[in-house]
């Protein structure tokens, strides 16, 4: 594990990332700030992409996120799926941009739709849900919301047999 540099450093103190993903960040850029905020809307994106996924995300081979530094003068964060990605910059609504990003990028890469917006059969959408950044059914905003990271889970999840 020390053959690692440093910008590969595993996230201190992040919750544990859903399988197959394994979220890595620099330990420091020149916007730490937009960094943090990247990196705190990562886990809970993956964690609903992973929960609302139709079919199931694969768990295995593991797929690594990367939170870096934008290449350039111009500053902002850049996010990689495995070797694609996108980048995030000031000013925008981070946390929105990261699941949006996140969510065209899992989809693209997994041919999956997610997360499912539960008892339809499309994707919900990013959406400011009572001030905070959630999915949305993006048909009747009256359907189904939740915030990011509350992806229902268990027998209610999107994730339905047959
Ligand atoms: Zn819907």
């Amino acid at each position: 594990m020390t053959d690692h540099p440093d910008h590969d450093d595993p996230v201190p103190d992040a919750p544990p990332s859903p399988s197959p993903f394994v979220v890595r960040a620099p330990a420091a850029t020149r916007e730490p700030e937009l960094a943090a905020l990247a990196i705190a809307a990562v886990v809970p994106t993956l964690s609903d992409l992973v929960a609302g996924a139709q079919p199931p995300v694969p768990e295995h081979p593991p797929v690594t996120v990367t939170v870096e530094e934008a290449a350039g003068d111009h500053g902002g964060v850049m996010i990689r799926v495995d070797h694609a990605g996108f980048g995030v910059f000031a000013p925008t609504d981070v946390t929105a941009a990261v699941a949006d990003g996140l969510q065209q990028e899992v989809v693209r890469q997994f041919a999956v739709t997610t997360p499912v917006c539960p008892g339809h059969r499309h994707p919900a959408r990013v959406a400011v849900v009572d001030g905070m950044t959630g999915w949305r059914c993006p048909v009747d905003p009256e359907h189904w919301s939740c915030p990011l990271g509350g992806y229902p889970t268990g027998d209610t999840a999107g994730r339905s047999a047959v």
